[in-house]
């Protein structure tokens, strides 16, 4: 583990890269980030965690630990190592719609989607 003097944390390469006060929870979540690089392989971690979270840290800062790829980290380490460690809740849908600025208009009006036929 290394302490940089920057505002955010990252792992990679078998490293933790924490930020400046940095808490235990935290150093936490940045080792679930470790687990996920074990579990995907380097090129597969920096593809499906790396930029994403990279992209949510930037685009939608408040939602970033929200993420789905930031909330599989928190779950590695309340599965295996914290049983009392916090996940947050998953995103809501009109969350998700105003990240991407979708209309909520799904195209179908309720009383046209009651009317649809039901799978069999
Ligand atoms: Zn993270």
């Amino acid at each position: 583990m290394i302490y940089t003097g920057w505002s955010s944390s990252f792992a990679f390469g078998n490293t933790i890269f924490l930020q400046r006060g940095a808490d235990e929870e935290l150093l936490k979540h940045e080792f679930g980030h470790i687990m996920q690089e074990r579990f995907l392989g380097t090129p597969l971690y920096l593809l499906l965690i790396g930029l994403p979270s990279v992209l949510s840290f930037t685009f939608a800062n408040d939602l970033h630990y929200r993420m789905p790829w930031e909330r599989w980290a928190d779950q590695l380490i309340r599965d295996n190592i914290d049983p009392d460690h916090d996940v947050p809740p998953p995103l809501t849908w009109p969350e998700v719609r105003d990240i991407f600025g979708l209309s909520d208009n799904i195209g179908l009006t309720q009383e046209e989607f009651r009317a649809m036929p039901k799978a069999k």
